[in-house]
């Protein structure tokens, strides 16, 4: 046995001779982590995008290989969260690249016990049909008075925490254009 080579292979002999002496790094790794190469240095294009898990919009850097997402990372550039991500961030390509995850408009109709599946153009119509149809019915021209309301009292708006600053904007311009007066989001609840 080469015990030169024994003793250079224990972390604490290089921490205590070489230049990492608090051990945090190369003298921390061993042979086959510094043999290996990280997905993100054989991708072929990086995406830039926002966490879609909550408000505090972390951004993230989207690592694409052969038209596949093969990792996401926290993006340094972000002032917001400086390349950092939670666990759940972290855990975003689950969330992309999972066999769970749903891509076709799935609908079950009242009083049916199974789900069926809907192209999205017809989804979005039946959507469209919905929010005409309850906008009309709540419709309050004038109150007992006389007074001018012009507002609806059929549709309103509960945003979850995964709404960011854009899309609440977006959320509460849309539907106060619709005459909806009750728009919320769960973070003020
Ligand atoms: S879930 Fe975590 S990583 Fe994602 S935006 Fe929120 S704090 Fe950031």
């Amino acid at each position: 046995m080469d015990i030169g080579k024994w003793i250079r292979s224990w972390p604490v002999y290089r921490q205590v001779t070489g230049p990492d002496a608090l051990g945090r790094g190369k003298a921390a790794q061993s042979a086959r982590s510094a043999g290996l190469t990280p997905r993100t240095a054989s991708a072929d294009s990086v995406a830039h995008s926002v966490c879609p898990f909550c408000a505090v919009g972390c951004a993230q850097k989207v690592y694409v290989r052969d038209g596949k997402v093969v990792q996401i990372e926290g993006n340094p550039d972000s002032p917001i969260s400086r390349g950092r991500l939670c666990p759940k961030g972290s855990a975003s390509k689950q969330l992309v690249t999972g066999p769970q995850r749903q891509t076709k408009v799935r609908y079950r109709a009242p009083y049916a016990t199974e789900w069926q599946e809907l192209d999205l153009d017809t989804a979005m119509d039946m959507v469209a049909d919905r929010v005409l149809d309850a906008r009309r019915r709540g419709w309050q021209e004038r109150d007992g008075d006389g007074n001018r309301l012009r507002r609806t009292m059929g549709i309103a708006s509960l945003g979850g925490a995964t709404l960011d600053n854009e899309e609440n904007y977006l959320i509460k311009k849309l539907f106060t254009a619709m005459g909806a007066v009750q728009i919320e989001n769960q973070a003020r609840i």
